[in-house]
């Protein structure tokens, strides 16, 4: 049977309708749909998909599933290698990870395999038709050792399902009030709906995690604390940190960073307002600074709060766009309009002290920085102005300060962030290791679930030589 060139068509909300809710924009594949996809896949002997999966998922093991119908055994195979395939499935960078490397895509005129559409299909089967994949005795009581985490995002989920697996005790320490990271916080609604972490969490609950919420370590739990009541600790609090650019006029109502911005929705439901009682402003003519996920996911829920114009700054072209294909695709159709080659220079108020403008430079791209992009520069005398009752900055996360200026003797980074060996989640205090963001600085999620991977595993081994000696 010849294989279809381009990938089986997956359904979504329309852009028009969309663009005012908070629904789910992608609606998945049916089973059906799912098999044909399937069908697409050679089964490759070099697994080069499995080479670009910072996980490792034996990925043409359970697309083969999906091709026989089997899903429960699809499931297994994802569940060996992932606790939040609902969550990769949705918001991993598939086209630069195993899409990338998929042989179908290498073909003349070919679309790559939807790896990351297959995963999302065989998870939500799960979530509806299993409980949890317990694959350990529960009443294992005699635990190998106990180990705290810091911080419950992808990073922090990962190391807490492998090593509970592992057969230790593990509790996760939050500073919040609800666990997920920036899976609940940052990435919105209609990206990733909260009952998908939810569930995902409830999952690792069911194996034995220990989730304790309004814990902040640094302060309300101490460094000490957890060194007398553990044996190591693995620290992913994250860089969500809120960074600004610094122009004049930053600190006038209506000026917003992206991590306050979306927090207030996604968190604290603003959008829901007065149903929850976060105040957030809904804005006519917003303009939101930066190029990446998080510029996407602001300009977007922006739109879907009713603004009328949204304008997405970016001080480099279309080429160097940092944001996913899918996600600025979706803003394109949902009616986001893009202002390339330019950056603000000044926030501009109005008469009653408020927002009203941005001013803007128009810029060139010169030389390659150190990030290999090529630097812009601002054009001189091309200054020009938007209007805008908001502004939303999305120019990228810091470390946060909390934890770390807490943690006497824990080494960092010039940038701030935790430093670990090469190729290593080990720091420089021997019961303590780190990954995701946090040592990575703004990264991915999947960047930050292959960390906590590897720590589960260095973990054990300093566990398991603690204990024989
Ligand atoms: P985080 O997810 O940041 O979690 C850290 C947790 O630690 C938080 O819950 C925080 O409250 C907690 N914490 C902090 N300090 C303390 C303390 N002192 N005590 C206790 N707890 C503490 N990546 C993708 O792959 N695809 C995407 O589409 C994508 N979109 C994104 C959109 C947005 C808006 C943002 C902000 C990021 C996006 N990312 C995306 C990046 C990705 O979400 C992060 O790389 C990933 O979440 C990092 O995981 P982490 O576990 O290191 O930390
Ligand atoms: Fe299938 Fe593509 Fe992986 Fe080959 S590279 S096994 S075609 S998903």
């Amino acid at each position: 049977m010849a294989v279809s060139k381009t990938r089986t068509p997956i359904r979504e909300q329309e852009p028009k309708i969309r663009a005012k809710n908070f629904d789910e924009v992608c609606l998945g594949y049916s089973l059906e749909e799912g098999k044909i996809e399937a069908n697409r896949c050679l089964n490759c002997k070099t697994k080069p998909c499995v080479q670009g999966c910072p996980v490792g998922i034996d990925i043409p093991a359970f697309i083969a599933e999906i091709k026989n119908g089997n899903m429960d055994e699809a499931s297994n195979i994802l569940s060996r290698y992932t606790s939040l395939p609902a969550v990769c499935g949705r918001v991993c960078p598939q086209e630069n990870q195993c899409e990338g490397l998929c042989t179908v895509g290498r073909i003349k005129d070919s679309q790559p395999v939807a790896i990351g559409k297959l995963e999302r299909l065989v998870a939500d089967w799960k979530l509806a038709n299993k409980k949890t994949n317990v694959t350990f005795d529960k009443a294992l009581k005699n635990y190998k050792g106990r180990v705290a985490v810091v911080g419950s995002g992808p990073s922090a989920l990962t190391v807490a399902g492998d090593l509970v697996k592992l057969g230790y005790y593990v509790k996760i320490f939050e500073a919040l009030h609800t666990a997920g990271g920036v899976l609940i916080y940052g990435i919105p609604e209609f990206r990733l709906p909260k009952e998908i972490v939810k569930k995902e969490i409830e999952n690792l609950l069911s194996l034995g995690v220990e989730i304790e919420c309004n814990a902040v370590v640094g302060q309300t739990v101490t460094p000490e604390e957890l060194k007398e009541n553990f044996d190591a600790c693995y620290i992913a609090v994250g860089a969500g940190a809120p960074k600004f650019q610094g122009v004049p006029g930053t600190s006038l109502p209506g000026v917003y960073s992206a991590s306050e911005f979306l927090t207030r929705i996604n968190l604290m439901k603003g959008y829901l307002f007065p149903e929850y009682d976060t105040p957030i402003k809904r804005a006519k003519n917003v303009v939101v600074v930066g190029g990446g996920n998080v510029a996407m996911d602001a300009a977007r829920s922006a739109l879907r709060l009713g603004a009328e114009h949204v304008t997405v700054v970016y001080r480099r072209s279309a080429a160097e766009l940092p944001a996913r294909v899918e996600e600025y695709h979706h803003a394109v159709e949902e009616g986001i309009n893009f202002a390339w080659l330019t950056n603000p220079v000044e926030y501009i108020a109005n008469d009653e002290g408020v927002l009203g403008a941005v001013r803007c430079i128009k810029m060139e791209l010169g030389e390659p920085d150190e990030s290999g992009r090529r630097r812009p520069a601002p054009v001189k005398g091309s200054e020009f102005t938007i209007d805008a009752d908001c502004v939303i900055e999305a120019i990228g996360q810091g470390a946060n300060k909390v934890l770390l200026s807490n943690f006497p003797d824990l080494e960092l980074t010039k940038y701030g962030y935790i430093k670990t060996q090469e190729n290593s989640c080990k720091t420089n205090l021997p019961w303590v290791f780190a990954g995701g963001d946090i040592v990575t600085g703004a990264a991915t999620v999947i960047l930050a679930m292959g960390a906590g991977k590897l720590a589960a595993k260095e973990i054990d081994e300093f566990l398991n030589n603690k204990n024989k000696k």
